[in-house]
């Protein structure tokens, strides 16, 4: 019997769920802390605050060495606070960007072979989220966040 495509899409989402989730603990264990600007300075890689538009709110560049953080997110964060809106500080916010890419950092450097299609890429977002999620003990989905700034 042949798998209906929601199947599959839903086994992806849970392989790339338990890969976040299991890189998180590998990652705690093995460092010794779950602080991501702890974890950063470890595994020698800088965090800059940046401003561009907020069609990302991080990125992490591999060949730099960097993690930048979008200063218009935090801001936006900051506003909301300001409002009443809030559901993250911008300095949980940070935290919470930091802990995503530094899940990417881990991934590549456990030799994740690079995304070939957007299935994969799919994939490598949810792991990051599920990683950011576990790492920081947030008790929402991974990617919910990230729907909250993109529906501004
Ligand atoms: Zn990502």
């Amino acid at each position: 019997m042949t798998k209906r495509a929601s199947d599959s899409e839903f086994d992806a989402t849970r392989k790339a769920e338990i890969r976040g989730a299991e890189l998180a603990r590998r990652v705690i264990a093995s460092r010794g802390t779950s602080d991501v600007f702890e974890l950063a300075r470890q595994a020698c890689v800088r965090i800059v605050y940046e401003r561009w538009p907020l069609v990302t709110v991080g990125e992490y560049d591999p060949r730099a060495a960097t993690i930048r953080v979008n200063l218009a997110a935090l801001e936006q964060s900051r506003q909301r606070n300001e409002a009443g809106v809030a559901w993250a500080s911008p300095k949980m916010l940070a935290r919470m960007i930091v802990a995503h890419e530094l899940g990417h950092l881990f991934d590549m450097r456990e030799g994740s072979a690079s995304s070939r299609n957007r299935k994969e890429d799919a994939a490598r977002e949810l792991m990051a989220h599920a990683f950011a999620r576990n790492l920081l003990e947030i008790p929402f989905i991974p990617n919910c966040y990230e729907r909250l700034w993109r529906s501004v």
